[in-house]
């Protein structure tokens, strides 16, 4: 048998991976949050946004049943569940309860969450690692307290035994990325950097410090700070194409509602509700080729007023091992400065 024979053999005799429509449902457990960060929605509510596009959404939390049926058909259909889209998700009141039910969930099916850690303590951590999650987001976004105060302004955070952490917020939080990072065999966790106008001159610094912390299975993502489908703007956003229908993503808000584009923080593009169809029956429908062509079309929010999409071309990833390299600030320019940002500058005078 020739090498290529053997080759195509062995491809042959592996297990094929499940053909499955939807590669990710975004599930919301709420859309209340304990910050009002910069440059995301929740700092709009409630306020004239024009000409941006409104974030107005009641907020509340997703009922056990609902969320029952939610990974039960995403069990069917998907490849992933994706605990996001808006809001802190561990704010939940039964958010230990519905990670339980996860830890109960095939195989095939990963578990991936996004967390500003505020609420997060030891005992979430040991959770995480009991009902398996299969990949932590985390969201710092600074170098500094004065940095962190800045982008991300909010609610006092708990410390890792739960108890009301007493001074400097990003303290507290860096304490606990630190404990997580050092745990032996912790979840692969992705320690995302949002680069904006606000924190670009705090890149290196946070890869300084976080790069010696990172296990084999976590990264560093530095990508560029997004409209979210235009409702916040920085002078660093960058305009790109409509992307949303690459991802062949879903997204279940707290309340059923289904949208297909992950930015439609208002869901005005919502397509139905999981509480009547299944969630298969929605991406395969009309509804769904309907919002596309509206989206194509840009002549309502959030489509008319979103210029950047999931703009990941600007995305660079820092592994184990990695470096931090000058090219790296170059490609995050603001267009207000002349040159790359060093540690330690002002944000550009706007
Ligand atoms: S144009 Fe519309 S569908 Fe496309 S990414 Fe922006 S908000 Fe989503």
């Amino acid at each position: 048998m020739t090498a290529l024979g053997a080759r195509l053999g062995r491809l042959l005799r592996r297990p094929r991976a499940r053909a499955l429509p939807v590669a990710s449902v975004q599930v919301e457990l709420t859309n209340h949050c304990n910050y009002a960060c910069r440059l995301c929605p929740q700092s709009r509510r409630g306020r004239d946004n024009a000409p941006l596009a409104p974030y107005d959404r009641p907020r509340g939390f997703m009922e056990p049943g609902l969320f029952r049926e939610v990974v039960a058909q995403a069990a069917r259909c998907a490849n992933e569940i994706n605990l996001s889209f808006f809001g802190e998700q561990t704010l939940h009141p039964r958010f230990e309860e519905y990670m339980r039910v996860l830890a109960g969930r095939p195989a095939s099916l990963r578990v991936v969450l996004n967390t500003n850690l505020s609420r997060l303590t030891r005992h979430t951590f040991a959770l995480f690692r009991e009902m398996r999650l299969d990949d932590l987001r985390l969201s710092i976004d600074a170098a500094t307290s004065r940095t962190y105060d800045l982008v991300r302004p909010g609610a006092q955070v708990l410390d890792l035994d739960g108890a009301p952490a007493t001074g400097d917020r990003f303290r507290a939080i860096r304490a606990k990325a630190e404990y997580w990072f050092a745990l032996p065999g912790h979840t692969p966790t992705r320690h995302v950097f949002p680069v904006s106008s606000a924190n670009r001159h705090e890149m290196r610094d946070f890869a300084d410090f976080w790069l010696p912390r990172l296990g084999p299975g976590d990264l560093i993502l530095f990508k560029n700070v997004l409209t979210y489908g235009g409702k916040v703007d920085d002078p660093m956003i960058q305009d790109a194409p409509c992307n949303a229908w690459d991802q062949d993503m879903l997204t279940v808000a707290w309340d059923g509602r289904v949208t297909p584009c992950n930015l439609d923080t208002n869901l005005d593009l919502a397509i139905g509700s999981v509480l009547e169809r299944p969630l298969e029956e929605l991406f395969r429908g009309p509804e769904r080729a309907a919002a596309r062509a509206r989206a194509r079309d840009r002549d309502a929010p959030p489509c008319s007023t979103c210029r950047d999409s999931n703009n990941w071309s600007r995305n660079i990833a820092l592994r184990q091992g990695d470096a931090w390299r000058e090219e790296i600030a170059l490609v995050f320019r603001d267009p207000r400065c002349g040159g790359p940002a060093r540690p330690g500058e002002a944000p550009c005078p706007g």
